[in-house]
C-alpha cells in the first residue's frame, strides 16, 4: 500500500475515512487486534498483516507418522471467552479434554501418580498434600473471578496504557502479584512447602519450563490449568488465528519481515514508514501507515528483530524468552525408565535440573478423537534432548522431531515496565506477555491495542462517534445468533 489518502478529512462529515494499519505478526494476537479494529472502525480501514512465518505463529502443528499434533499452544481453559467466541464465530469445533493418568516425578520416584479411579486419585492427593488443596481451588478461582471482570470492561471500551494498569483494573491488589514470586507468594497465604515445591512447581515446570521464582500471577495463570476442563480446537488451535485473518475482508496478508519503523515527522503524511523484506526476496520495500501494531515479542533475542528510527524516544524492550525445546516422538514409552510399572499418560517433573526433562505426554491428533489414540508423545525440556536419553526414555521409535520455540517470557520479579502505546498510533499487543502468556492472554491484548488505537483516533481527530457507536460496534462482534 503505497501514498493513500491524507488524513486530513473533516470527519464529522459523511466521507468515508480510510484508516491505514499496519499490523506486525500473524499469530492469535495480531489476529484479535485485526477482528476487533476491523469492527471498532466499522471496516473503516485497510490493513496490511505482515507476517515472517507462518500466519499461528506460536499456534502450529506438526506431522509425525501421519498423526498432526499441536506443537506449539496447546490446551485452553474454559474460561477463555475469547477463545470459546472466536471459536463459535468461525464455525470451529471444540475438541475435548483426554481422561488423562498423570504423575508428578521428582527424578528419583513418583512423589504422585493418578488412579484410574477418581476417588482413589483425590484420597491420595489428600493424603500427600492435605485439605489445602481445596484452598489452593478456592484460592486461584477468586483470582480468575477477577480476572474475568476484563471482558466486562473491553466491552464498555475500556483500554490501558500499559500492563501494570490493565491488572490494577481487574484488581488493586494484582500488580503487586508482579513483584513476589508465586513460591513467596503461596508460602504467605499458608500454603506448605511440600505442595509448592511438587504440585505448584509441577504446574510452572510444564507451562512456562521455568520454577516457583517466578512473578506470582503467571504461576497462578499456570495453576489454574490443574484440575481444570481443558480443551482445543478441533483441527488444530491455529485455525483461529488463520481463520479470523483470512475472513477479514479488510486484510491483506504481506508475506514478509518487518525490519524497520521509521517515525516521520511531517504532519501532512501518514505518520509511520515501515520497511519490510518479501520472502522470497532481499530488497527492501517501504509502506506508510497512520496506525501501527506490533504483535510479535520485541526481546532482543527474537529471530526478525525490528529497528526504531526518529522516535523521540528511545524505545527498549528489555527482558528474553524461555527456550523450550518441544520433541516429538512416535515410539512406546519405557516405564522402567521413569521406575513404573505400567506406563502413564502424563509425567510431569518437579525437579527439571534433575530429570534434565520437563514433561512428556501423549498427545492425541488434532483431528482425532478425543482419546489419546496417537502413540505420539510429546517431551518438553530446556535443552536439546541427547539421543541416548531419548532412546533410554522410549522404545520402538518410529519417528523424532524437535522444535526450539523461544515459548514465553523469562518470568522473574522485577518485570519490565510494559507499554501498549509506544507512541502516538504504535502499539504493542506483546507487552501483555509479561503478565503471563497464553492465547487467550494475547487475545486480550490485541483487543486492548484496538480499542486504544480507536479511542486515541476519535480524541486526535476530535471524532463525534458517540461510546454507544463504538459500544455497539464492539457488541456487534457476537451478536446473539453467532453465540
Ligand atoms: C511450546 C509452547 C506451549 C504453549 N502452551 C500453551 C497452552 O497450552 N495454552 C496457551 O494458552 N498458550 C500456550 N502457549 C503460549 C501461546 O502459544 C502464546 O502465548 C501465543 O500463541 C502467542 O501469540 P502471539 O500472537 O502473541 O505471538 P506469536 O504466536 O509468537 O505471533 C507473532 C508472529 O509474529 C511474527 N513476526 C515476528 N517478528 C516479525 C517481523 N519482524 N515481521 C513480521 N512478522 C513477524 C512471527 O513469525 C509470529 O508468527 C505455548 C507456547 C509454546 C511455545
Amino acid at each position: 500500500m503505497e501514498g493513500g489518502m491524507d488524513f486530513s478529512v473533516n470527519i464529522n462529515s459523511n466521507s468515508i475515512l480510510i484508516f491505514f494499519t499496519a499490523i506486525i505478526g500473524g499469530g492469535i494476537g495480531g489476529a484479535s487486534a485485526s477482528h476487533f479494529l476491523t469492527e471498532l472502525l466499522n471496516g473503516n480501514l485497510d490493513i496490511d498483516l505482515y507476517e515472517a512465518k507462518t500466519i499461528g505463529g506460536r499456534l502450529a502443528t506438526v506431522k509425525i507418522d501421519n498423526n498432526e499434533v499441536e506443537a506449539g499452544g496447546a490446551i485452553i481453559h474454559p474460561k477463555n471467552m475469547y477463545m470459546q467466541k472466536f471459536v463459535k464465530l468461525l464455525g470451529l469445533e471444540h475438541k475435548l479434554p483426554n481422561d488423562e493418568k498423570n504423575g508428578i516425578w521428582n527424578g528419583d520416584k513418583f512423589v504422585y501418580k493418578d488412579s484410574s479411579y477418581y476417588i482413589v486419585s483425590l484420597t491420595k492427593l489428600l493424603y500427600r498434600y492435605g485439605f489445602q488443596l481445596f484452598h489452593l481451588k478456592w484460592y486461584i478461582n477468586n483470582i480468575i473471578d477477577d480476572f474475568v471482570k476484563i471482558y466486562e470492561l473491553q466491552d464498555a471500551g475500556k483500554s490501558f496504557a500499559n500492563v501494570s494498569a490493565l491488572l490494577s483494573a481487574m484488581n488493586e491488589e494484582f500488580p503487586k502479584l508482579l513483584q513476589i514470586s508465586i513460591k513467596d507468594q503461596l508460602l504467605q497465604a499458608g500454603f506448605t512447602t511440600r505442595l509448592i515445591d511438587e504440585m505448584v512447581q509441577a504446574a510452572i515446570v510444564v507451562n512456562y519450563g521455568q520454577e516457583t521464582d517466578i512473578q506470582s500471577f503467571v504461576g497462578l495463570v499456570a495453576l489454574a490449568g490443574v484440575g481444570a476442563d481443558l480443551w482445543s480446537v478441533k483441527g488444530g488451535n491455529k485455525g483461529v488465528p488463520e481463520h479470523l485473518i483470512y475472513r477479514n475482508k479488510n486484510v491483506n496478508v504481506i508475506p514478509s519481515r518487518v525490519t524497520k519503523i521509521r517515525n516521520v515527522a511531517d504532519k501532512n503524511a501518514k505518520q509511520y514508514e515501515v520497511t519490510y523484506i518479501n520472502k522470497d526476496s532481499t530488497d527492501p520495500m517501504t509502506s506508510d501507515y497512520d496506525i501501527v501494531i506490533i504483535a510479535a515479542p520485541l526481546t532482543s533475542d527474537h529471530k526478525f528483530p525490528i529497528e526504531f528510527t526518529e522516535f523521540p524516544d528511545n524505545l527498549a524492550f528489555p527482558g528474553a524468552y524461555q527456550t523450550t525445546y518441544a520433541t516429538f516422538v512416535k515410539a512406546d514409552l519405557n516405564p522402567q525408565y521413569f521406575g513404573l510399572q505400567e506406563p502413564l499418560d502424563g509425567i510431569l517433573s518437579c525437579d527439571p535440573n534433575k530429570t534434565i526433562i520437563s514433561s512428556v505426554g501423549e498427545v492425541s491428533s488434532v483431528n482425532g478423537l478425543s482419546k489419546t489414540d496417537s502413540g505420539v508423545w510429546k517431551v518438553f525440556s530446556r535443552k536439546p534432548l541427547e539421543t541416548s536419553l531419548v532412546h533410554k526414555m522410549f522404545s520402538n521409535i518410529i519417528e523424532k522431531k524437535e522444535i526450539a520455540w523461544k515459548a514465553y517470557p523469562r518470568y522473574t520479579t522485577d518485570v519490565p515496565l510494559n507499554n501498549f502505546k509506544l507512541h502516538d498510533a504504535l502499539y504493542h499487543v506483546n507487552a501483555i506477555e509479561w503478565i503471563a502468556s497464553a492465547m487467550e492472554i494475547s487475545a486480550m491484548g490485541g483487543r486492548n491495542v484496538a480499542i486504544l488505537a480507536y479511542n486515541d483516533f476519535l480524541q486526535k481527530y476530535n471524532y463525534s462517534l458517540s461510546i454507544d457507536i463504538h459500544t455497539d460496534a464492539t457488541k456487534k462482534l457476537f451478536t446473539a445468533d453467532e453465540l
